[in-house]
């Protein structure tokens, strides 16, 4: 690990209330083609599951996915905060009301689904994913023309039938939401929940920025792979992020246990 990150760590890893916000895909878990076979890395995990176990220390897990399929890929117990549909659901309270949408919201859901769905039906390899306040049309399984094709056209026709919804281009998925939440409201909603003093967050795509600009000082950003980020810190691949994590328990494990 490169030197000004683990000092980073380890001013962290002394503040008074910690919260670890993580992205999931492509950050804790590798990329794979078929979504619901994703699972976290054995080391991110074991990570995860010592830090939450520290004294006023948090953990977070902040993901595109729907809650549901959050849940089911991660495995999070009860003990795991967790921010669904960029920043549009939440895991927090226990009988907390689930996402609620007015009438016309479900509509225009419904009004995405059936052009995301038409699009897809043109584009071989492309799927649409429902999510409770929008929708994704993946591009991964694709050949690049067919998905750069698919991608053109669905924006386009979003765009031309419902101006008023927001759309999140990612890393080979183009999604639609009603809901204008970003993963920025998530990490201002988590901190203010658990009343952290410092916030650690990492993540490997676009919607990530949002958080990253949520930071404030003393918080550590760190960006997994390539492209722009406003994160000061980069590694390039899930697996360095375990490594990240492992560090950032045993630091803090050790800072717990001396007060
Ligand atoms: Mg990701």
């Amino acid at each position: 690990m490169e030197r000004p990150l683990d000092a980073a760590l380890q001013r962290l890893a002394e503040t008074d209330v910690l919260l670890v916000a993580l992205d999931f895909d492509g950050n804790i878990s590798v990329h794979v083609d078929d979504p619901q076979a994703a699972g976290p890395l054995p080391e991110a995990a074991e990570a995860i599951e010592a830090l939450s176990a520290l004294n006023r220390t948090s953990v977070a897990l902040v993901s595109g996915r729907a809650i549901d399929s959050l849940i089911a890929v991660s495995g999070a117990g009860d003990h795991i905060l967790l921010a669904g549909s960029h920043g549009a659901e939440y895991r927090m309270e226990v009988g907390a009301p689930p996402l609620s949408l007015t009438a016309d919201e479900l509509a225009d859901v419904e009004r995405l689904g059936a052009i995301l769905r038409e699009v897809a039906s043109r584009h071989p390899g492309t799927a649409v994913e429902t999510k409770p306040a929008g929708h994704a049309l993946h591009l991964r399984n694709a050949d690049d023309d067919v998905a750069l094709d698919a991608q053109h056209d669905v924006r386009r026709r979003v765009l031309a039938s419902l101006p008023g919804v927001t759309a999140r281009p990612g890393k080979d998925v183009e999604e639609f939401s009603v809901m204008a939440a970003t993963k920025g409201d998530a990490i201002e909603r988590i901190r203010a929940y658990v009343d952290a003093s410092a916030t650690f967050y990492s993540g490997d795509d676009v919607t990530d920025e949002d958080a990253f600009r949520a930071l404030h000082d003393g918080d550590v950003g760190v960006k997994v792979g390539p492209g722009d980020t406003l994160a000061p810190f980069r590694v390039p691949a899930p697996t360095d992020m375990a490594l990240v994590l492992t560090r950032l328990a045993e630091l803090r494990a050790a800072f717990v246990r001396s007060r």
